[in-house]
């Protein structure tokens, strides 16, 4: 098959669209008016959305890595449900709650992830909550994290 002319990838996540007007940002946006309505199986899981597409977009959520690994960290590999994990966020007001025991984020990816949000295709409800496991799992294991 002969690429489309228009076939880019994003620099940040790898990910690689045929579209010129389809990229990472435009796909993260149809996923936010979805969290945002408050249906399920997106609402309840825009913490860890927006984790993984941070995580996967470190340039352009520089301020926001440290979180999104706290939280993906706690979740995936300690086994804490996400409403407890913001939850507890919350009630520490920023800090990094009492009892988690979080190793500290590597300075950088260490691996490109082997999901992006291009694999999640049009977020279908159907398949939602698996497939973003998947990515939320990628980019953790993208910046290191072992057990995910
Ligand atoms: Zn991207």
């Amino acid at each position: 098959m002969i690429p489309s002319p228009n076939t880019h990838r994003c620099p940040e996540c790898g990910a690689t669209y045929a579209a010129l007007d389809d990229h990472c940002a435009a796909r993260f946006d149809v996923l936010l008016a979805l969290d945002h309505s408050h249906r399920e199986p997106w609402g309840s899981r825009h913490g860890q959305a927006f984790a993984a597409y941070a995580l996967q977009h470190p340039a352009t959520h520089a301020a926001s890595l440290d979180r999104a690994w706290l939280v993906l960290r706690q979740i995936y590999v300690s086994g804490m449900a996400p409403d407890r994990v913001f939850g507890a966020l919350v009630a520490a007001r920023g800090r990094i709650p009492p009892g988690w025991d979080v190793p500290a984020r590597a300075a950088r990816q260490v691996h490109a992830p082997a999901v992006t949000i291009a694999d999640l295709g049009d977020f279908d409800a159907a398949t939602y909550a698996g497939r973003l496991d998947d990515w939320c799992r990628a980019a953790l294991a993208s910046w290191g994290a072992v057990g995910a």
